[in-house]
């Protein structure tokens, strides 16, 4: 800032460069002052211009888990007005507002980004869910890019698991113009009870509080990814170990077989708790509150405070599909709500 003042006064017509040096208490210091940043200061205007600072913010970040190298992965993000957002069903906005400025964020618009983790395992590379692919248009869809990015091609990660059949999680499983897988090489597993809700003959959204059209095309979208891959499903149950230091939790409610992920190593934790939550301060402030995409709302507010008292007793480091980018953090449990406290981003 200072450089820049000098940098005006020097330049302005009002003001000789002995009077800016005056008004700095630098006049006849020329020894700090040397003429060739003098001469710089002079002719700023010929100097090339000011690169911007705009543009897309970077998409991974790496950390470990105990012994386990693992990877966040952004894959866009929308900021729906508060008038539309999905949070709160049924309250006044003001509510929403108010829960939002408590958390010194912006009061006429809430934040959804998409995140996908991808974690090493031995000889497997596993990650859960893969964005929104081209389902919802410029805001989502840099998965991809972001795995080149740190290096990694589609068709290198061995594994996939999908938490729930929500497009923002499926999405990315299918080009949306080939039609073809876009992670060749991996194995999909997705939990028994979710594939057999969204194959059944009538899947029951009638507890969701959308418009019926946008309850259809749910249904319609995930019937065509699960229909697209088929033969490729391997269904699993909460529970089970697919892996060493990887456990299957269950967590319904968002749909009714939506999981959670506890990947464990060594004394290190990561409680990957999807779409239980989803805002970092409103899914926290008011966890009794109902989302918009929760299939069954009042199962979906037992699985989020069930989820949400776990991780702040047992002190676990949690990820979640819709967390501030990288989306790490810890829960601390207060009376009858919670608070999200966002890991800081590691030096090395
Ligand atoms: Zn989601």
């Amino acid at each position: 800032m200072k450089l820049l003042s000098q940098n005006r006064l020097a330049s302005s017509p009002q003001l000789s460069r002995r009077d800016a040096l005056r008004l700095f208490g630098l006049a006849g210091s020329a020894a700090f002052f040397t003429p060739q940043l003098l001469r710089a200061t002079e002719s700023v205007a010929a100097q090339p211009a000011v690169p911007s600072l705009v543009g897309a913010q970077p998409g991974f970040y790496r950390f470990r888990i105990g012994s386990l190298e693992a990877l966040a992965l952004n894959d866009g993000g929308f900021a729906p007005a508060l008038a539309e957002c999905p949070f709160g069903v049924g309250e006044p906005r003001e509510k929403v507002a108010a829960a939002l400025d408590d958390a010194f964020l912006a009061t006429d618009k809430t934040q959804i980004p998409f995140n996908v983790l991808l974690v090493r395992m031995g000889a497997e590379l596993i990650m859960i869910d893969t964005g929104c692919g081209t389902l919802f248009g410029p805001v989502g869809g840099r998965l991809v890019a972001n795995l080149a990015a740190a290096g990694i091609k589609p068709e290198q990660i061995t594994g996939i698991i999908i938490s729930h059949m929500h497009a923002d999680h499926f999405g990315g499983l299918l080009d949306a113009t080939t039609k073809e897988p876009v992670f060749k090489n991996a194995k999909l597993f997705i939990n028994r009870k979710e594939h057999a809700f969204w194959t059944g003959a009538t899947p029951d959204l009638s507890a969701q509080p959308l418009p019926e059209e946008t309850r259809k095309s749910f249904i319609a979208g995930a019937q065509a990814c699960l229909e697209g891959l088929k033969g490729r499903w391997q269904l699993i149950a909460p529970g089970e170990k697919l892996l060493e230091g990887l456990e299957i939790i269950d967590a319904p409610g968002h749909t009714p077989g939506h999981i959670a992920l506890l990947f464990s190593s060594g004394s290190e934790q990561l409680l990957h708790f999807v779409d239980a939550a989803h805002n970092h301060a409103i899914s926290f402030a008011h966890p009794e509150w109902t989302l918009a995409f929760d299939t069954q709302p009042p199962i979906a507010i037992a699985t989020r405070k069930k989820l949400l008292d776990r991780a702040a007793a047992d002190r676990l480091r949690v990820f979640g599909g819709h967390m501030p980018f990288p989306s790490l953090g810890h829960v601390r449990a207060i009376s009858n709500h919670y608070e999200y406290i966002i890991e800081p981003a590691a030096i090395a």
